[in-house]
């Protein structure tokens, strides 16, 4: 068994879309990034790719790239668990909170949990999604980015 640790964040801007776990989601702003700037499935490539030894997703994934421009980060999410089956490995489970003041993220957690699986062909049950606020303190607490956690086991 191997596990890995995945950390996100991006800032929140007017006129972009906001996409967490492959999930549209209806609010005033959205993630600022080169790609859809999915700071769930960010933290678990990163996680993923940490559990693996493969190093990160900047390194893979370069925001330098033109191809990764406005790219879905499930297609991005599905290339990391291209390379970790290339080594050998198996996704065991992820678990991951979302640190967010605003939206509310609670009822999306299904829906995010099937985009997820999908992309990485797991069962959804492996995929455990939480989020909390920050009680309004620092930057997330006043609603400037969202940031993501995620720890993962491999074997
Ligand atoms: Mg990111």
């Amino acid at each position: 068994m191997r596990i890995g640790i995945g950390y996100d964040i991006h800032r929140l801007v007017k006129g972009r879309p906001l996409i967490i776990g492959g999930l549209p989601i209806t609010y005033d702003k959205g993630l600022l990034g080169h790609s859809d700037a999915d700071v769930l499935t960010h933290a678990i490539c990163d996680a993923l790719l940490g559990a693996a030894g493969l190093g990160d997703i900047g390194t893979h994934f370069p925001d330098s790239d033109p191809q990764y421009k406005d790219i879905s980060s499930l297609t991005l999410l599905t290339e990391t668990c291209r390379l970790l089956t290339e080594k050998g490995f198996r996704i065991v489970n992820l678990d991951a909170t979302l640190l967010a003041e605003a939206p509310r993220l609670t009822p999306h957690y299904p829906e995010m949990q099937t985009r997820l699986a999908n992309a990485m062909n797991i069962d959804a049950a492996d995929i455990n999604i939480k989020a909390t606020t920050t009680e309004g303190l620092g930057v997330i607490g006043k609603g400037e980015g969202i940031a993501a956690m995620c720890i993962a086991m491999i074997d």
